[in-house]
C-alpha cells in the first residue's frame, strides 16, 4: 500500500465484493494491501479541516456494482483478498506484510486533523 495525494472520494454504497471479511491470513490470497496499487487517500469528513483515511485500487479494479469507483475504510484494508488478479504488484513479503500492518492499524473509521 503506498500513499497519494489528496483527492477526495465518492460515498461507498455498494456490497463488498471480496470474500475475506474477517482477520485470518490465507497463503493462496492476494492481500491487496500489499500491491503497490493499493493507495491510502484522504477523504472529507464532516468538518472542514479534517479527513478520514480511504485505500482505493489504482489499478481502476475496484468499482461499485452500478460503476464507478470502490474504495474502503483504511482500518479494513488488511482484509481485502482475492484469489486471482492480473495487475498485483507485490511489494514484498505478504504475510509478514499484513501481520506488521494488523499491529499499527486503527481499529475503527478515524478521523484525522488536516495540518495547516
Ligand atoms: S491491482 Fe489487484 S491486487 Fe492490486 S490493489 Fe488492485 S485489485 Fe488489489
Amino acid at each position: 500500500m503506498s500513499r497519494e495525494s489528496l483527492k477526495s472520494s465518492a460515498p461507498e454504497t455498494a456490497m463488498d465484493p471480496f470474500e475475506v471479511e474477517d482477520d485470518s491470513y490465507d497463503t493462496g490470497k492476494i492481500y491487496c494491501a500489499n500491491c503497490i496499487h493499493c493507495k491510502l487517500v484522504p477523504a472529507p469528513g464532516n468538518v472542514t479541516g479534517q479527513f478520514y483515511l480511504r485505500v482505493r485500487c489504482d489499478a481502476g479494479k475496484w468499482t461499485k456494482k452500478l460503476g464507478g469507483e470502490k474504495q474502503y475504510k483504511y482500518f479494513t484494508v488488511t482484509r481485502r483478498s482475492i484469489d486471482c488478479c492480473d495487475t498485483y504488484e507485490p511489494m514484498g513479503d505478504a504475510a509478514e506484510f499484513i501481520s506488521d500492518l494488523r499491529k499499527t492499524l486503527p481499529i475503527r473509521d478515524e478521523l484525522y486533523d488536516k495540518e495547516e
